[in-house]
């Protein structure tokens, strides 16, 4: 299996080659084709498992397709994790299989600064990587539009439960318009998972690794 057969785009194989990225992994395998067929997922992957890949190549091709239907400063796709770390992780990773598509990407995490997030903001987003705390500090001060996300990733959404973040989750939701593709990626199943996924996903294409 290669990234070619997969479906992704001449800049995606590009940036993806310059990560010396050989083959898929088998959550790559899996998940690309059905994100990139619009599908809402729900999967189980552990970290290492080249999870980010999985939603960020599909989602990054999804926009790069589709013109931009709002105004310049509305983000496109959103993705939340639990943690600073893994949150700035992520927008790296989304900006290395970005670098030869006109799409911008951009990190809010709590415990910097917030008026350089803002300026960031105000000059146009795309793809926005967030933990839900500070991205709610956004929303609280009117800095952020959400009014036109096309894609929600919950990436860790295990770990986001269990540090107590399911209000600030349900608060984020109900700001995002009805009509978007959803992906939930999750270390350990529960009822709190199950539970989520049923409230959050339209058919879900379930994948285990
Ligand atoms: P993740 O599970 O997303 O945290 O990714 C774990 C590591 O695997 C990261 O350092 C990625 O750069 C790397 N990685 C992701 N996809 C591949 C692949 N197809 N081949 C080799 N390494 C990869």
């Amino acid at each position: 299996m290669s990234f070619h057969s997969l479906g992704l785009s001449a800049e995606l194989l590009r940036a993806i080659a310059d990560q010396h990225y050989k083959h898929p992994t088998p959550i790559q395998q899996q998940a690309v084709p059905v994100i990139l067929d619009g599908k809402d997922v729900l999967a189980g992957a552990q970290t290492g498992t080249g999870k980010t890949a999985g939603f960020a190549l599909p989602l990054l091709q999804l926009l790069s397709k589709r013109p931009r239907t709002k105004g310049k400063t509305s983000v496109r796709a959103l993705i939340l994790t639990p943690t600073r770390e893994l949150a700035a992780q992520v927008e790296e990773s989304v900006a290395s299989y970005g670098k030869y598509l006109p799409l911008k990407a951009a990190v809010v995490h709590g415990g910097v600064n917030i008026n350089p997030q803002i300026a960031k903001l105000r000059r146009g987003i795309d793809i926005l990587v967030a933990t839900p705390g500070r991205l709610l500090d956004h929303v609280q001060q009117r800095t952020l539009d959400l009014c036109a996300v096309e894609i929600l990733v919950l990436d860790e959404a295990d770990r986001m439960l269990d540090m107590g973040f399911i209000r600030d989750i349900r608060k984020i939701l109900a700001l995002l318009p009805v009509r978007r593709q959803n992906l939930l990626f999750f270390a350990t199943f529960s009822d709190e998972i199950k539970t989520l996924a049923e409230d959050l996903l339209r058919s879900p294409v379930l994948i285990e690794t």
